[in-house]
């Protein structure tokens, strides 16, 4: 079991962040308000999750809001 990462509320809206996944092994941290979430997207293969979460909370160059359109 790892440890649990703790995750700073989202820099844009304040709401709770969390890792999101898709069905091709890529990793993300993504706020559950507005959707923000981290440029990169990680691979499993790798131990990414504090690295994500390191670039989450320091809420510098990794985080962008998702627009509409
Ligand atoms: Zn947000």
């Amino acid at each position: 079991m790892g440890e649990e990462i703790k995750l700073k509320g989202c820099p844009f809206c304040g709401a709770k962040a969390v890792f999101d996944s898709d069905d091709h092994d890529w990793q993300w941290i993504e706020c559950t308000g507005c959707s923000a979430s981290t440029e990169s997207r990680v691979s499993y293969a790798d131990d990414c999750k504090p690295l994500l979460a390191k670039k989450w909370n320091s809420r510098v160059g990794g985080v962008e809001a998702k627009g509409n359109g």
